[in-house]
Order: C-alpha cells, then structure tokens, then sequence
C-alpha cells in the first residue's frame, strides 16, 4: 500500500549512489502542495547493495525489507543500508517476543509500585503500577523495550489484562484511599475487552472503582478521536479515573484535549528534570499546572528527583509529586509496610499540627 521499490544501476559508484539517496531522502521531504494546502509527507528508505552474484531476489527483498524497518524505527525520515548485524537484531527481537509471549502466559512478569505524594502535604495518595520483567538470561528488561515489542506482536492485549487483574488484586490489600494507577497502551484502549476485563475485577474484588486511575498518553489521539471519546466514557461511566500520562512531549494542547474526560494530568517527567535550568520547562510546567486547575483537573509531576524541582513545583499550586526523591519503584511486599508506616508519620504529624493543609483537591 505505502511501499515502493526503487532499482538503481549503477556501475561502480558508490559515492555516488548513497548521495543520490541522501537527496532522494531530502527531495521526499519537501512540502507539496495539494489543494491550496501543503502537505508535509515523508519517507524512510532502505538500502541493499546488490553484488552481480547475487540471484535470490526475494531474500534481497527480505533484507532491503529490515533496512527499511531499521530506517522507520527511529522515528523514520532517515535511510539505512542493510549490513548482516540486522540479521542477528531481528532474530534477537523475535527470540525476545517468544520468551515475552511465554512470560505472559505463565503470569511472571511482577510488578512494582511508585508512591505519589500530596505535594502540600507529604502524604502518601496513591502508587502507579509498573510492570517488571525478570529474563532468565538477559536479567532484567526495561517496559520501555518489552511493552513495544508487546505492542509490534499483539500480545499487549493478554499483558494487560494480566496488569489489570493482578494490579486490582494486589490494591484490595493497600491501605483505604490509595489511589491505584494502571498505564494502558493505546491498542489495548481500543481492543473491547478492556471494559468486561475492568468490571469483572472490580465485581469480584469489590475495590473501589474511583480508587483505580487509568493511565493514557497521547498516543491514543494519533487514531479515531470519535471512538476514543465514547471509549473514555463508557470506563469513566464504570467509575474509574482517567489521567493523561506523559503530559507535554506530544503536541495536542491542553486545550484540544478539554473534549475529553480526563481527571489528572501526569506532567512528563523530561519538563521536571530541567525545572533547574529552563525557563521554558518552568513556563510550561507553569501553564499546564494552571490551565489544569482551570479546567478543575488535578496535575501530578512525575520524576521529582530533588528538592528545588520539589519546592517549584508545590509553589506552582502543583496537586501530587512522584519521583526518586519521594521513593524509587518497589515490590508489594516492601510496599505494605512501607505504606502503613508514612501513614503513622503523616498521622503523627497532623495531630502535632504541623503544616498540613487540606489532603486533596477535588
Ligand atoms: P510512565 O508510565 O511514565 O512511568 C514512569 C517511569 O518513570 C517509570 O519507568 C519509573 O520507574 C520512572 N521514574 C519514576 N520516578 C523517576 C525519577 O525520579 N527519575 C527517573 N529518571 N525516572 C523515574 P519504567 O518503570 O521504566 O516504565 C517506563 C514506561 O513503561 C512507563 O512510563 C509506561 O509508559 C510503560 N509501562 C510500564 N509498565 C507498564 C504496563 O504495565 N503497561 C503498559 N502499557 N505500559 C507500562
Ligand atoms: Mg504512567
Ligand atoms: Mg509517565
């Protein structure tokens, strides 16, 4: 459909071959102009080199193939050439998606649990839920790399409805008005078990659904904003929360987002690691704390690291902090305790009258 083959004969020129793509590249980058618009397409090329030996034209195809996919992964616009090492990345990805598909199957990926914190008062409001996933060869791999390799081979759906059952699970046994935060992948936001999967828990559980804050980024506005709306009701219809995640990097505003029915905005953490040093993070910090309000949603930083970034932030009127500087990721069994006990610190702490002010905004 969105693919094309390109045979250049040349004889002996290389250099001049790879400018003729570098140009090529350039030149499809160009805008054009359709119906007094202009349109900014693009491409990303892959390159094989064909020696005169060579005769097995649909094993070139293949490889022309991952040096296209090589070029489109980092965001795409750019060519590559095929080398043999992409061979062994593919095979090394897939052998990873097997081991992945297995791990789902078996329920052993674990889970951790980020502590968020009132920034006005210290006190624990709610955790976020992260999946860890522990290779019995490649030791511990990151969710930045196995949730998209989950994402590229369908198995997000059957992963996230393990997260989603085994988190609901776990929260019955934290302490009453946690707050539970689930990060859902946009193709699961559009797969219909998400609904029955939500409910089913919560019936047999009987938690809390307000309890629960489903966690969504921009990525999800990239396809058919009508379905997503009606998506986003008929979960909220269900009781639970919705935030946006990642606030900032993508490029809807606050304001194209006011259509839908989000409760909290997760200020990225890329902004709050640079409060320090950038006028612009603090603008922006600023404007998307404010226009939340506004809106009487609440924001959460995420990826609070130090104080300064801490005490800017609560200034800015800044609802919940979340980050190395409150506590790291943690299993559920240090969690427990971990809980109760900034539960006995936050409790010790209203009876002395210390400065505690109101524990959430509504
Ligand atoms: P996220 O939802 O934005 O989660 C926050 C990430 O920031 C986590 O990375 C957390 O460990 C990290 N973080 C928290 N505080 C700090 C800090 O102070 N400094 C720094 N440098 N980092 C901090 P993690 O656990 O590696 O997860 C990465 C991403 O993977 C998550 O970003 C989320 O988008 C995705 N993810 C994780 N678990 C799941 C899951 O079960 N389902 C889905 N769909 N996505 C998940
Ligand atoms: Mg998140
Ligand atoms: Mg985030």
């Amino acid at each position: 459909g969105d693919e094309f083959a390109l045979l250049i004969s040349r004889s002996q020129m290389s250099g001049r071959l790879l400018k003729f793509v570098d140009d090529l590249t350039h030149a499809l980058k160009q805008p054009l102009s359709y119906n007094k618009t202009d349109v900014q397409c693009g491409a990303s090329i892959g390159v094989r080199r064909i020696e005169s030996s060579a005769t097995d034209v649909s094993a070139l195809m293949k490889e022309a193939d991952l040096a296209l996919l090589s070029a489109k992964s980092g965001g795409g616009g750019v060519w590559k050439e095929y080398s043999e090492g992409f061979k062994a990345r593919i095979r090394g990805q897939r052998e990873l998606a097997q081991d992945l598909a297995k791990a789902i199957e078996t329920n052993s990926l674990k889970l951790q649990y980020q502590p968020i914190v009132d920034a006005k008062t210290g006190a624990v409001t709610g955790v976020e839920a992260l999946s860890r996933w522990y290779h019995p060869v490649r030791g511990t791999v990151s969710p930045s790399e196995f949730i998209p390799i989950a994402e590229d081979n369908g198995i997000i759906i059957e992963l996230g409805d393990r997260v989603i059952e085994n988190v609901i699970e776990s929260a019955v046994e934290m302490p009453a008005n946690t707050k539970i935060g689930i990060n859902i992948s946009p193709l699961q936001l559009h797969s219909s078990r998400i609904l029955s999967v939500i409910q089913q828990k919560l019936n047999d559980t009987g938690f809390d659904p307000c309890r629960v804050e489903l966690e969504i980024t921009e990525s999800v506005f990239l396809s058919d904003n009508a379905f997503i709306l009606d998506r986003l009701r008929k979960l909220k219809g269900s009781g639970v929360r919705i935030a946006m995640d990642d606030f900032g990097t993508g490029v809807s505003s606050l304001a194209y987002l006011q259509r839908f029915p989000f409760d909290n905005f997760k200020l990225e953490h890329a902004f709050v690691s640079v409060i320090e040093t950038s006028d612009q993070s603090r603008a922006i910090a600023r404007a998307t704390i404010s226009m939340a309000h506004a809106r009487k949603l609440t924001g959460t930083a995420e990826g609070v690291e130090n104080d300064m970034q801490a005490r800017f932030l609560r200034e800015q009127g800044c609802d919940e902090l979340q980050g190395f500087l409150f506590s790291r990721p943690q299993d559920q069994a240090a969690l427990i305790p971990y809980l109760r006990s900034m539960e006995m610190v936050h409790e010790a702490k209203s009876s002395k009258g210390d400065n505690v002010v109101e524990m959430k905004r509504t």
